[in-house]
């Protein structure tokens, strides 16, 4: 018994546990490669999960609506928000910028809600910052013919909009290395199990199950 007690001492403790009870997402890819498609389709699945919609500076495409897929604002009016310290992160992609509100973030979270952010790299580096326990997943494209395949499919860009966001994805897809997982979103379904099983994950640790099961945790008498 004391050899084994030895032992388990010897064991390095878990991570630190995140402050808020729920857990925060950080979805990135380079444009074109499906992340809203994938994000659109997990909070359909799961209820659980909540969406943040970002200010830009970005003129709204056809269907998109004022504070359904972004508040669309002025330069100045996002310049206003920044000097006001509004966002948790904010960044300048493609030649506009975007940004996520501080307070829709930690208002979710510490009610215990998850939240995931669709943003990009720069933004994605800056949570892990501020929030040390977000799960940042990156969005590959098979290849990068079918990413252009999909921007041009999709039809909402500009060609010149399309080369440029073309131009930016290698550099995007080499940030992928600072994020913990990975998903290839070739087949949609199998991408979209991928990133189902990502949030399942997180809901699976310690400290998310002991705070769900406290009366089973209680009952088999496991303190900590
Ligand atoms: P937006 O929200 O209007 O910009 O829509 P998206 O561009 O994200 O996606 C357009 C539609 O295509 C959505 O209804 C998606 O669910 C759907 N979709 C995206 N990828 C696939 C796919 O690989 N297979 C199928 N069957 N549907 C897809
Ligand atoms: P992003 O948000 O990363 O810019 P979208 O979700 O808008 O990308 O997807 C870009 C285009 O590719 C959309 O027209 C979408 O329907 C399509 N798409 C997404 N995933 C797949 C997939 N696995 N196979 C084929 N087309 C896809
Ligand atoms: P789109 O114009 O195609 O909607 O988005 C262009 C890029 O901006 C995408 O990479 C998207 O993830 C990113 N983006 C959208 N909202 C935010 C945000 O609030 N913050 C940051 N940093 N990037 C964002």
């Amino acid at each position: 018994p004391r050899a084994a007690a030895a032992v388990v001492e010897s064991v390095p403790a878990r991570a630190a546990e995140s402050q808020y009870p729920g857990n925060l997402f950080v979805v990135a890819a380079p444009s074109g490669a499906g992340k809203s498609s994938l994000v659109k389709a997990l909070l359909e699945l799961d209820t659980r999960v909540f969406p943040t919609v970002s200010h830009t500076t970005r003129a709204p495409r056809g269907q998109e609506k004022h504070g359904r897929e972004y508040f669309f604002v002025s330069q100045a009016e996002f310049d206003a928000m920044i000097q006001g310290n509004a966002f948790i992160e904010w960044a300048r992609v493609h030649g506009n910028c975007y940004g996520t509100s501080k307070k829709a973030v930690e208002d979710r979270i510490q009610q215990g809600s998850d939240v995931v952010l669709e943003i990009d790299f720069q933004g994605a580096m800056q949570i892990r910052k501020v929030f040390a326990n977000a799960v940042l997943i990156f969005i590959l494209p098979p290849s990068l013919e079918e990413l252009r395949a999909r921007l041009e499919r999709r039809g909402e860009d500009d060609p010149e909009v399309i080369e440029l966001r073309m131009r930016n994805a290698s550099v995007e897809m080499a940030q992928a290395a600072n994020f913990d997982y990975v998903i290839i979103n070739e087949l949609f379904e199998r991408a979209l199990f991928d990133l189902k099983s990502v949030v399942h994950a997180q809901r699976l640790r310690f400290s998310a199950q002991r705070r769900a099961r406290t009366e089973t945790f209680a009952a088999l008498g496991i303190a900590d």
